[in-house]
Parts: C-alpha cells; sequence; structure tokens
C-alpha cells in the first residue's frame, strides 16, 4: 500500500443537494491538512454526481475522486463499503473524515473494520498532535457531561464529526482541483441487502436538526394540549419544536422530535426548554446550543446549570406572557 497521506472526506448528496455536512468536513480537512503540509481529497459517490465535484473544489478540496453508477444511487451500505475500501486501499489518506450522520454512522466502523483501523465517532473538534502528528479527535463522553480526547496509531485514523461543530469555508469558485473519475466494479451477488425504497419523514415547518431556534418541552408540559402552545411560538420565531424522552414515550408528540442521547442532537442559536428537568441524557442532545433558556419551576432543576437565562415558574403561566411579548416584537 501507498504511504498514508492528505486528509480525505466522504461527502453526502441527499434529494439532489449537497449536505451541508460536506463543506463542513472539508473546512475542518483544510485546517488539519494545512497543518500536516498535504492535501485535500473529497469522494463523491452516486450517480450522475460529477456536476458537484465543482462545488466540494469551491469549499476547499484539492482533488475529487467521483464514483458514479447507477447501483450507487442511493446510499447502501454493503455497495458504498466496498467502494470506499477499495478508494481507500489505492489511495490511502492519513485521516479519513466523515459526517455523524445516518450514512457516517453506518459506514465508518464497518470500514475500520475492513481497513483494520479504528474509528472515533461524534467528534466535535479535531486536531494534529504536534508531537507525534497523529489525529487528537474530541468527542463528548458520559452523556455529554465530559469531553474526551482520543487518538489511534493506526493508519487510516477515521473520524464521524457532529453536524453544525465545524464550520464551512466560504465557496471560492475561483479555486482549482483535479477532478479524478473512479471506476469500481461492483458484483451484484456480493449485495445481500434490497433496497426498496425510502420513507421521507413529514415535516410540518422547520427541521429540527436545521433550526436557529428550538423551542422544546419536556414532562411538565403534561399532555399534548400544551405542546399546542409551545408550537404556537415555535411558529412565531420560525422555530422547530423538541421534546425531551417522556412527551414521546407518551406519544403526546412525534418520536423523531426526541432530542438527546437517543434522539436527536441539535446545535441552535437558541434553545428554549420548558418543563425539562435536564437529565445528562438530554442535555447530550442540546447542550452545543449558543444559548438554553429554561423555564421550570423547580429552582434546584439541573437545566438551569446549563442555561443561559432562567425562569423560575409554572410554564402555564410564563408561556402566554412570553409568547404575547414575541407578538407585539415580532408586529414591530
Ligand atoms: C439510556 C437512556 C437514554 C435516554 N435518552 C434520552 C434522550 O435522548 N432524551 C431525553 O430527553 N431523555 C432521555 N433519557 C431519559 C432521561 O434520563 C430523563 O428521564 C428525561 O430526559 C427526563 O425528561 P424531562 O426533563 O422532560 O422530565 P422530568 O425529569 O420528569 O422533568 C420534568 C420537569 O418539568 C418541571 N415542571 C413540571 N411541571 C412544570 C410546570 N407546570 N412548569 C414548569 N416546569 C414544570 C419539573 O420541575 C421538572 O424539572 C434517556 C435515559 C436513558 C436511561
Amino acid at each position: 500500500m501507498a504511504e498514508y497521506k492528505g486528509v480525505m472526506i466522504i461527502a453526502e448528496i441527499a434529494n439532489d443537494k449537497l449536505v451541508n455536512i460536506s463543506g463542513e468536513l472539508l473546512g475542518c480537512a483544510r485546517k488539519l491538512a494545512t497543518e500536516l503540509g498535504e492535501d485535500v481529497s473529497a469522494v463523491l459517490i452516486g450517480d450522475k454526481v460529477t456536476d458537484f465535484a465543482k462545488d466540494l473544489i469551491a469549499l476547499g478540496a484539492d482533488k475529487v475522486y467521483v464514483v458514479e453508477d447507477p447501483q450507487l444511487k442511493d446510499y447502501q451500505t454493503a455497495t458504498y463499503v466496498t467502494v470506499i475500501e477499495k478508494l481507500v486501499k489505492e489511495n490511502p489518506p492519513r485521516i479519513l473524515l466523515m459526517g455523524q450522520t445516518a450514512m457516517g454512522r453506518d459506514l465508518s466502523p464497518r470500514l475500520a473494520f475492513r481497513l483494520g483501523t479504528t474509528t472515533t465517532m461524534d467528534c466535535i473538534d479535531l486536531a494534529i498532535s504536534p508531537d507525534t502528528k497523529f489525529l487528537l479527535m474530541t468527542k463528548p463522553v458520559y452523556g455529554g457531561n465530559a469531553r474526551a480526547v482520543f487518538t489511534s496509531e493506526l493508519s487510516p485514523q477515521i473520524a464521524t464529526v457532529r453536524q453544525k461543530a465545524m464550520s464551512p469555508l466560504p465557496a471560492d469558485p475561483t479555486r482549482q482541483g483535479q477532478v479524478i473519475q473512479v471506476t469500481v466494479a461492483i458484483d451484484p451477488s456480493q449485495i445481500k441487502t434490497k433496497y426498496l425504497g425510502k420513507v421521507k419523514e413529514e415535516v410540518a415547518g422547520i427541521k429540527l436538526e436545521d433550526a436557529q431556534i428550538v423551542v422544546a418541552g419536556g414532562r411538565g408540559i403534561g399532555g399534548p394540549d400544551g405542546f399546542k402552545q409551545l408550537e404556537e411560538l415555535a411558529k412565531m420565531l420560525k422555530a422547530a419544536v423538541g421534546a425531551s424522552r417522556p412527551p414521546c414515550d407518551n406519544n403526546w408528540v412525534l418520536a423523531t422530535i426526541q432530542v438527546g442521547l437517543t434522539g436527536k442532537i441539535v446545535t441552535p442559536e437558541l434553545y428554549i426548554a420548558i418543563g425539562i428537568s435536564g437529565a445528562s441524557q438530554h442535555l447530550a442532545g442540546c447542550s452545543g446550543a449558543k444559548t438554553i433558556v429554561a423555564i421550570n419551576k423547580d429552582p434546584e432543576a439541573n437545566i438551569f446549570k446549563e442555561a443561559r437565562f432562567g425562569v423560575v415558574g409554572d410554564w402555564k403561566q410564563v408561556l402566554p406572557a412570553f409568547t404575547a411579548k414575541v407578538k407585539e416584537l415580532v408586529a414591530g
């Protein structure tokens, strides 16, 4: 195998668009590659995806490996792992980065196993060790209560990166790069799963993961009717509604809006936590928010330790006044 060199990212495409994480990975890869004095490559897999190569170059890639095949149109574990394994073995990167997305979570451990290396998942910071030149991978541990830094002496060094943890570079359409078409023979007999179709999650309003403001409710909301008031406020703030686990478990709201360790991870500018105690498993999903505002009737609630602003009181009294004020401000 050739020498392990450079930083490689796996780009993602969904609904015929480059997923934001691709730009975020490239922003981070550029920083690491500059420190190493090496280059950045991106892997683009799908059917008729070459057009996205120029976008990846504009966002920081020096080289884009394009693998196009109708069989690669939708993500499938067996085909994607096979393609990336071959590509990585032929062009071994020092560092291989993927998003902490459904695809990255599925791919990275399988690839690590096939390549005889390790992976560190859900990283929120990456740096190069000045002494060893190994990748230093920081990730939240113990349900978000602490952070640990991992490193591995095995190559390539693989990490998945949490969405919105890194910033993309501004796109520079004048950047020049190399686009390399790669053919990987896919043996259909090796594909043990059959792609039947995609069920698209219907989202009314703004998607939780993309929202700049999240209005989240917990057990303290007391039932589905209470969430209607949260929805009213969210609509005014152009926010998404989230929830802790109990409202989801009790079917007050859809399970798809659960925030936390076993739910979604959100990193909005503003997270308004209403009737949420602030258990570590919940905070694991929202502690990346820039500002947390908490409304809780218990002054000892743990959420106040995380919140920048807090109101101690019954949400049924606080929220109508808050919503009325927001309405007034929005009306200008
Ligand atoms: C393996 C594992 C994974 C988990 N994953 C998740 C996860 O992904 N997400 C998650 O959220 N939880 C998760 N949990 C559950 C977690 O431990 C907590 O039980 C849960 O977060 C508590 O939700 P809560 O804050 O809404 O409820 P509670 O802890 O019951 O808190 C309710 C809060 O509402 C306040 N309140 C009550 N009435 C009012 C009122 N009228 N006005 C204002 N405040 C009021 C109370 O003071 C209290 O602080 C997980 C647990 C385990 C073991």
